[in-house]
């Protein structure tokens, strides 16, 4: 027999969750309820992620690898190539889009004044010292390899306030480095809460990226 609190209690935290509101969140409670094995299984799932999963040592995308993600690790993709991104989940909008074969990193965030939000909140420290590492052939692993030289920084961020800040922002710190700084075109969201832009849509703003 089910207490009723433990039923409220499943609903309340699940209708935390972005997206799920007060009748979802009945709905996913009570079919998790209904489902044998199924909660069972979503807590081996969450327990397994919580234990395995966590941020690449090189973009700070989040992985199950040991130290660097299989982003990082792949020598079919392009190391000159980098695109930014604000969170974890758009590198994944980036890759159905079909059209990027380089290397990634992820902000975690964007500059928001009004949120308390400052460059130094997110890794835009990481960001250069990658850039600096692969200009002067400095190795950043322990591998001793030299990073790999970028020429060109794509910065893939929302077409809001805090993303034209950060663009701003990034603009001016990478400036004086030997990099191309370029921006998708226009107009693009790419943030995972918006799920209206189709994937070519995202591959067209991509290859119509704009110099800075
Ligand atoms: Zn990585």
């Amino acid at each position: 027999m089910f207490k009723i609190g433990a039923l409220e209690k499943l609903i309340h935290e699940l209708n935390r969750l972005p997206g799920v509101g007060p009748k979802t969140a009945q709905r996913l409670a009570y079919h998790i309820l209904r489902t044998p094995d199924y909660s069972d299984k979503l807590q081996t799932a969450l327990q397994q992620v919580q234990d395995s999963v966590h941020l690449c040592a090189q973009c700070f995308s989040y992985t199950d690898e040991p130290n660097l993600c299989r982003y990082c690790t792949d020598s079919h993709r392009r190391g000159d190539l980098l695109c930014v991104v604000e969170e974890p989940a758009d590198i994944m909008r980036v890759e159905s889009s079909g059209v990027f074969r380089g290397k990634y990193h992820v902000l975690h965030g964007a500059i928001s004044p009004l949120d308390n939000i400052g460059p130094q909140d997110l890794r835009i420290k990481e960001l250069m010292e990658r850039v600096d590492a692969g200009l002067e052939g400095r190795s950043l692993s322990e591998s001793g390899e030299p990073a790999p030289k970028i020429i060109e920084v794509i910065l893939a961020l929302d077409p809001d306030l805090e993303g034209d800040t950060t663009v701003l922002y990034l603009a001016k710190a990478l400036a004086d480095k030997q990099v191309k700084i370029t921006r998708i075109a226009s107009g693009v969201p790419i943030g995972s809460d918006i799920d209206y832009v189709d994937d070519r849509t995202l591959g067209r703003a991509l290859e119509n990226r704009v110099e800075l």
